[in-house]
């Protein structure tokens, strides 16, 4: 989108994440927020999810996302994809915080969102808001009349006490923070995108095929457009709002499920619309997602590398731990995750554990014990990086305990695993194309090389360059279903999930075996 077709400043309905520790109320508010503000229209019997809704309130538009949970919140970040305006954070009065508020206060210093508290279950008998409040303030979250600007709100969901108190702040920070107004802008669709939205879920829907739910975050995004996401690109075949009615358009911050795209997205990829198929297919080469994904594999990578330089020890297959972190509590809580990891033929150990930044006696020790180190929470200062490389120690840095352990374990559970390789059985030419009565493509091939076996999975290759991978379900000789086709004959396969395959297509077939 160009800025030069900037026009004017129009209102943006603030999208709000509501986060919180488990049990604290989160579900519950939102019930009560969509229940009292939105008529539940079922149409034609269908119920997509849709992964937020919309309510106006005092004239004025609030969209909610529909899945508490920080995980989806934090890949979204990750991604630099963020469609959060405000967090509301959810703390039950009588309990006060607990790890997930501490890991939802993280979140918050670390991006630039705003945030609301809502102390919740204000009507339970143990209920002590100003002890939520204290706890909050030490955890330095700068609360209103504590000499801050974050609203404290008290509520309760259960009860539905307050909860236009809270929508009036939701409204009232969108307003102060600016966040409620966009510029609008003309766009050409000779050479820029219409819209742009992210993905908050995406999965098979039997009828509908591959669907994504998503807020738009900028433009308008319209039925017939043709998208790019995540490395494929489709037309937009429906549009489906809240009230599971289809719609032809939709505009910032609506939640909206999209039909048509052609597989399913991970949440945070961003779909783009554009005004013609070029435009789209030449967008689609790159995926977030993509990158994510080697990102990761390269830090799997090196830690497992890593397992293999500590594992020439007398203590066999185990794999020592430097835990640094910033507080008594994430420390405890990590330990307590870590020894719940079971993974078989590895052992954990904790070599050490302190709070505070790491330190050279830190890298000395890793480098001696032959151990990983877990910086949770901490500095690593940029004065230590030189004895890093040279004694060749690998921290890890987080932030998150769920990441940690999410890597942690699927690292470990990488060691683990036999490595797979692939084994070509046999190669096939595609020379014609049919299409059955049932929509499905047969392609005419001729056996180049080995067998091709039925049930196998194929790999489909145009130029070189691999751009399918497939099962054979059907494998046909003139008019027979056959088991397999050795060199030189001819015959038809169909694969699944299909593929526009052309003529000139190889294909190549191939089992997966532990090497
Ligand atoms: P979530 O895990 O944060 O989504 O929490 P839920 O919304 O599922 O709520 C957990 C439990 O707390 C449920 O039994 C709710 O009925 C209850 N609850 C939620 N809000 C309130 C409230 O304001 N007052 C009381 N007394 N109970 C509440």
């Amino acid at each position: 989108m160009s800025k030069d077709n900037t026009t004017e400043k129009i209102y943006k309905a603030p999208v709000v994440t509501v986060m919180g520790h488990v049990d604290h109320g989160k579900t519950t508010l939102l019930d009560k927020i969509r229940h009292a503000n939105v008529a539940d229209k079922e149409f034609g019997g269908i119920t997509q999810k849709i992964g937020g809704y919309q309510i106006s309130h005092k004239g004025k538009k609030i969209t909610f996302i529909d899945t508490p949970g920080h995980e989806a919140f934090s890949e979204m970040r990750q991604r630099g994809a963020s469609v959060t305006d405000i967090i509301v954070l959810v703390v039950a009065a009588d309990d006060g915080i607990q790890n997930q508020t501490r890991e939802v206060i993280n979140i918050y210093k670390k991006s630039n969102v705003q945030m609301i508290v809502a102390v919740n279950k204000i009507d339970m008998p143990g209920s002590n808001p100003e002890k939520v409040k204290r706890e909050l303030a030490s955890e330095g979250l700068s609360l209103e009349g504590w000499g801050g600007d974050i609203p404290v709100v008290e509520i309760s969901a259960k009860m539905g006490t307050n909860i236009d108190g809270l929508l009036d702040t939701i409204q009232l920070v969108a307003e102060l923070s600016e966040i409620d107004q966009i510029e609008t802008y003309k766009p050409d669709p000779s050479i820029d995108y219409l819209s742009e939205s992210v993905i908050i879920e995406s999965y098979v829907d039997k009828a509908l095929g591959p669907v994504a739910t998503c807020i738009v975050k900028a433009g308008k995004i319209s039925r017939g457009d043709f998208a790019a996401a995540g490395g494929t690109y489709g037309k937009i075949r429906a549009l489906i709002d809240q009230n599971n009615k289809t719609v032809s358009d939709a505009i910032v911050s609506d939640p909206i499920l999209i039909v048509g795209l052609t597989t399913v997205q991970n949440t945070g990829e961003i779909v783009r619309t554009y005004a013609n198929d070029k435009l789209a297919r030449q967008n689609s080469t790159k995926s977030i997602n993509e990158q994510i994904e080697e990102e990761r594999q390269e830090i799997i990578e090196e830690i497992s590398d890593q397992f293999d330089f500590f594992n020439d020890d007398q203590e066999e297959n185990t794999f020592r731990i430097i835990l640094k972190s910033d507080t008594k509590g994430s420390m405890d809580a990590i330990i307590a995750s870590l020894e719940k990891l079971d993974i078989t033929g590895i052992k954990l150990k904790i070599q050490s554990k302190s709070l505070g930044p790491v330190n050279l006696s830190d890298v000395e020790y890793a480098s001696s014990t032959k151990s990983l180190i877990i910086a949770f929470n901490v500095e690593v200062p940029k004065g230590l990086e030189t004895s890093i490389k040279a004694k060749k120690v690998l921290i890890r840095e987080y932030k998150l305990i769920y990441q940690l352990l999410e890597e942690l374990e699927m690292a470990l559970y990488g060691l683990t695993m036999p490595e797979e390789e692939e084994v070509i059985i046999g190669t096939a030419n595609v020379k014609s194309l049919f299409i059955l009565s049932n929509k499905s493509m047969v392609a005419g091939c001729e056996v180049k090389s080995g067998k091709i076996i039925k049930g196998y999975k194929v790999a489909v290759e145009r130029k070189g360059e691999r751009i399918h991978e497939g099962k054979i379900v059907s494998l046909r000789h003139l008019k027979d279903e056959v088991k397999e086709m050795s060199v030189g004959a001819e015959c038809g396969i169909v694969l699944d999930p299909g593929f526009d395959i052309q003529t000139g297509d190889k294909m190549i077939v191939f089992k997966m075996e532990k090497s």
